[in-house]
């Protein structure tokens, strides 16, 4: 069934844990929904194809443990709220709230650092109050409950969206559970609001507990099949959805009185056949399991003999003399009950959580679903996050991400240092584009100028802003107007005939605009350039966002030139530009130096207007343009 030979692997059962969430929405009343937790990935189960998982079988939200856990989520594209069950620290805050993620909250400082923070962008955000009911860990302490909800409330950007707390043993101590319960309700019957969640059970707590009150309960490990008491296996059906198994590398056999692993722990009382597992505790295969687990192989259980190593155990096949080097074997699966987590976990008194959320952690996991296998993911699971990479590993990442697809190193390179070093590594570039690209320019007869065309222009784009601050510049060489091109506090640049005096007279700013609010501006000449800043106290709020440029000029165009060049400096997403002349649009011819997606974009000529246009959504790279000859 798995594809490629694995040292060890675990295989993730979609199936089951589909049918151990039907089991359990079984048990809840109309108005009750559930939350998926997958912290800590899913409990060792991939917390993005559990969350997947859940989602589509009806699950309304999904619970991690961090801020980190939430984004790692929101990378691989899952919108859905996110509900962070830990406290936060402060300094998460702004992830946080960038990550649209549901922090919990168990006191005011943090309470109010969020406020603060979501006042400054003028953005609400949704919190769920932790409530402290016996559990004794996080959350606030009841008796101080009231007085956190109500400052709370009065936090103008923060909205209660609902109020929890966590049970201490909700399988096993049904009274404390019951005290835990009545803590809670009283808190709430406080109340003189209802936030649209109140939860209080995980897993178990679904089967032993009272729900009535709550609308929310939140699927732990009963969802991953794993039984966390004698009376929750009475009232429940599931399955586990984990298995780990690897293969026998080696086989070898021991005589009377020699000992297997570190420290002598096993000594055989008669010959002996035996197999060599590469699985450790490295693995988390625990140590604690050292002398007391078996492994599944040929369908026979086989004790696992000696101590548990860092990265391999021994295990007696005795009892299975057809066993051969390769022969997979089950360390933790969904039977028979000797190699199930809870039981595996029995036998040194340990945490069944632990177990499944240690084992298999440098293994290839498998998704499987209909007896297929669906998907899988790699061994260092940690999804790629560039950001936690320094430049120097980022590059070697990518470029051998690129060799890797081409299978040729001399064309990665390239293909890397021609694009995506000049794109990424130069760090000082901001790697802007413009949208909905428009330039307009009309030329009309000229009195007190007859040599010349007097040329109005229009530009207009859309483009994220990063200064509060542009300029527009003009300059009679083009070798003084090169200085300006890569400058990216620069927006508009005119190539004025080298015979007309530089001044304001010759080069006019008619209008100018950013998301239609007027612009201050002053003129300055610099060198042989005319430079034009233009600002506003009114666009510094804007700064990072998209904003609309309108520029407008008035000038003059030599007539003996008898061409014009409009020029694509920058990235571009949709391009319209128009050209009027006095003359009629027929004589007058087009040469287009597009690059990027289409080499010519669609021509409109209609008396002396001519326009030149792609679809919003088309990209045009750097350095295109049109000629305009006549
Ligand atoms: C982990 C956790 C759960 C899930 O608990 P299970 O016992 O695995 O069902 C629910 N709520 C909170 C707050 C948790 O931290």
């Amino acid at each position: 069934m798995i594809p490629e030979k694995d040292r060890s692997w675990s295989e993730i059962n979609l199936d089951h844990f589909e049918y151990n969430l039907e089991q359990l929405k079984s048990l809840l009343n109309n108005s009750e929904n559930f939350m998926q937790i997958v912290k800590a990935d899913a409990y060792g189960h991939g917390a993005f194809e559990i969350a997947e998982s859940a989602l589509r079988n009806g699950a309304v939200m999904l619970g991690v443990a961090n801020c980190d856990e939430g984004m790692l989520l929101r990378y691989q594209q899952v919108n859905c709220p996110i509900l962070i069950l830990s406290p936060s620290f402060s300094d998460e805050i702004s992830k946080i709230v960038n990550n649209n993620l549901t922090p919990s909250i168990s006191n005011l400082d943090f309470a109010i650092n969020l406020n603060n923070y979501c006042v400054s962008l003028n953005k609400e955000i949704m919190v769920h109050i932790n409530l402290d009911t016996g559990m004794g860990r996080s959350g606030i302490e009841a008796e101080f409950a009231m007085d956190l909800i109500r400052s709370v409330i009065n936090l103008s950007n923060l909205k209660i969206e609902g109020i929890f707390s966590h049970f201490a043993a909700s399988e096993s101590d049904l009274l404390f559970t019951q005290k835990q319960t009545n803590r809670f309700k009283r808190i709430l019957d406080s109340l003189n609001f209802k936030p649209c969640y109140i939860h209080i059970s995980n897993s178990s707590g679904v089967v032993t507990a009272e729900n009535d009150f709550c609308n929310l309960v939140r699927f732990g490990i009963l969802s991953f099949g794993i039984y966390t008491s004698k009376t929750i296996r009475e009232k429940v059906d599931i399955k586990p959805v984990m298995s780990f198994k690897s293969r026998l590398s080696q086989i070898k056999t021991a005589k009377v009185g020699e000992s297997i692993g570190y420290n002598q722990t096993f000594v055989t009382n008669r010959p002996l056949r035996y197999a060599i597992i590469p699985v450790g505790y490295a693995d988390g295969y625990d140590f604690m399991l050292s002398n007391l687990s078996q492994v599944l192989l040929r369908d026979e259980l086989c004790p696992v003999i000696g101590r548990i190593s860092m990265d391999m155990i021994a295990v007696d096949i005795s009892g299975v003399p057809e066993a051969q080097v390769d022969d997979i074997v089950t360390l933790l699966g969904d039977h028979p009950d000797e190699i199930t987590a809870e039981n595996l976990a029995t036998l040194y008194n340990g945490s069944s959580y632990e177990l499944i959320s240690q084992i298999g952690r440098r293994a290839k996991r498998y998704f499987l679903k209909d007896d297929k296998i669906k998907t899988s993911e790699p061994i260092l699971r940690r999804d790629f996050v560039s950001s936690d990479f320094p430049d120097t590993k980022l590059n070697l990442v990518i470029e051998s991400a690129i060799t890797q697809r081409l299978q040729s190193r001399e064309v990665a390179n390239l293909v890397y240092d021609e694009i995506l070093r000049k794109l990424f590594a130069d760090k000082d570039k901001d790697i802007s584009y413009r949208k909905d690209f428009k330039h307009e320019i009309v030329f009309t007869e000229s009195t007190e100028f007859p040599e010349y065309y007097r040329t109005t222009t229009t530009l207009q784009f859309n483009k994220k802003i990063t200064h509060d601050y542009f300029y527009v510049v003009c300059a009679n060489s083009s070798s003084e107007l090169a200085r300006y091109f890569l400058r990216n506090d620069v927006e508009y640049r005119w190539l004025l005939d080298e015979n007309v005096l530089l001044s304001e007279k010759m080069f006019t700013i008619t209008d100018a605009r950013i998301n239609g609010i007027p612009l201050d501006y002053n003129i300055k000449v610099n060198n042989s350039c005319l430079e034009i800043f233009f600002t506003s106290e009114k666009i510094k709020d804007l700064i990072g966002q998209e904003v609309n440029f309108s520029i407008s000029t008035e000038t003059f165009y030599p007539r003996k030139n008898h061409q014009l060049t409009v020029y694509i400096s920058e990235l571009t997403k949709g391009v319209h530009i128009s050209f009027k002349h006095v003359k009629n649009a027929e004589n007058i011819e087009i040469i287009q130096i597009f690059s990027g997606q289409k080499k010519f974009p669609e021509i409109i000529s209609e008396n002396n207007i001519l326009l030149i246009k792609t679809s919003s959504n088309e990209w045009i790279f750097p350095n295109s343009g049109v000629v305009f000859a006549y």
